[in-house]
């Protein structure tokens, strides 16, 4: 299996260069060059998660170097739970916030972190990451201490949440937090420059944690081709997703396991007032734009990395309207969400969640899932401004939480972060 550049399909990299590349040369993004065809009947409910995501993921690990490490990568990356919550008869939660950090993307960055770090055996790698907040602790915490390589996360100063600064900012050795005075875009953009600046790309193997990474988008297929599968075992029909989205990233991976044949009805997204997919799909214009701040602040993104990957795969606007349906939730219908959650059901959720748990009150009765994407305790705050109530902390969060931080703040531009460069 070959992995295509978005903007030149003649630009072609086998699943490591792809992964230690980031970007395409070209500026593009990383795709599959096609999507084979497996045979369903081998994936059955009694595999285990890591063995699940093994199966599923071995054609796009076909003829690379990392083919024969696959098992050990998914054992590694996949070592948590997956549970699907009953919320009534027709709803249900997929919480995907069980691991190291508390979201969804440990699923990403630790899968990541194991294939770079047999990757980055010859050679130091230098990884550069923009968050708006759960990225960098997964990021952080999956390549602590990994061998031969150096995290920078990039985040921007005040507009995360307290216990998500904490978790960025509480590691030592590999890596580097810095706190840019700017907005996320703008360590967005730093990050994009640094993979096309001379310097950078001469003096350092730089790679990407962000999901334009390839190898942070693949594993997220996992979660929802295993979570159709159960369902449809138990519920004998394929569950709708709704997807709290931000850059895309995990809802371009829902697409491309639902391509895949997995028994997924369709896929919704839900996106705070950062409403670009939205307005698209009204307009046809894609208007990129600066990120406003909301209370789902990982989802605050005015310019979504994997909106290219999306289009790659939904290339005309029709087909893309057939397949995509978003709505924009303000921040009032998200305290709503999450005030109502708790008096109906008592059940706690995120305000990235909330943005999901919205959108589908204004849907059909047929099932659907929504993808919870962090721990509400993340957002304490936030939980205990609206329901007067603290989320229960984790035992994974409160040993983040005992460990010291030590804030690094910087300037807006690429020389600010040299100083810190290994
Ligand atoms: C990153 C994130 C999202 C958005 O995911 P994308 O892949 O960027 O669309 C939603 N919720 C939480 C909690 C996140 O951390």
């Amino acid at each position: 299996m070959k992995f295509i550049s978005t903007r030149n399909n003649k630009i072609k990299k086998t699943l490591s260069e792809a992964i230690q590349l980031g970007l395409a040369e070209d500026g593009g993004l990383f795709v599959p060059e096609l999507f084979p065809t497996l045979d369903l009947n081998t994936f059955t409910v009694d595999l285990s998660f890591p063995d699940f995501a093994e199966q599923l993921l071995k054609p796009f690990f076909q003829e690379d170097i990392l083919e024969k490490e696959l098992p050990m990568i998914c054992k590694n990356a996949f070592s948590f739970p997956v549970p699907l919550t009953k919320v009534n008869a027709d709803t249900f939660l997929l919480e995907l916030f069980h691991g190291p950090t508390s979201s969804f993307k440990d699923f990403g960055a630790r899968f990541l972190a194991e294939c770079l770090e047999i990757l980055s055996a010859q050679h130091k790698t230098t990884i550069l990451v923009a968050t708006s907040g759960d990225t960098g602790s997964a990021v952080a915490s999956a390549f602590y201490r990994k061998a031969n390589i150096q995290v920078i996360i990039l985040y921007p100063k005040g507009k995360i949440s307290e216990r998500q600064e904490h978790q960025i900012a509480c590691w030592d050795t590999n890596i580097v937090a810095l706190a840019v005075d700017g907005s996320f875009d703008d360590c967005q953009r730093m990050v994009k420059q640094a993979f096309q600046d001379v310097w950078w790309r001469k003096h350092l193997h730089l790679s990407s944690a962000n999901s334009i990474n390839i190898a942070r988008l693949l594993p997220q297929m996992t979660y929802y081709a295993y979570t159709s599968v159960h369902f449809y075992h138990q519920y004998k029909t394929g569950p709708g997703f709704i997807i709290p989205s931000g850059n895309l990233g995990h809802a371009t991976a829902a697409y491309w396991a639902k391509k895949l044949g997995f028994p997924i009805r369709e896929i919704f997204l839900a996106t705070n007032a950062n409403k670009v997919v939205p307005d698209y799909l009204a307009s046809g214009d894609f208007n990129p734009r600066p990120s406003v701040a909301t209370l789902a602040n990982a989802m605050d993104v005015g310019n979504p990395s994997n909106f290219e990957r999306l289009q790659d795969f939904f290339p005309t606007f029709d087909s893309f309207k057939k397949n995509v349906t978003a709505i924009s939730v303000t921040d009032a219908e998200i305290k709503k969400t999450i005030q109502e959650y708790y008096e109906k059901y008592k059940i706690m959720i995120c305000p990235h969640t909330a943005t999901g748990c919205y959108m589908r009150k204004q849907l059909s009765d047929q099932p659907w899932i929504i993808a919870a994407t962090a721990d509400p305790a993340k957002f304490d705050d936030i939980i205990e401004s609206t329901i007067h109530q603290s989320a229960p902390v984790s035992l994974q969060l409160q040993q983040l939480l005992n460990k010291p931080v030590h804030i690094t703040e910087i300037e807006n531009n690429l020389e600010a972060i040299k100083p810190f460069l290994q």
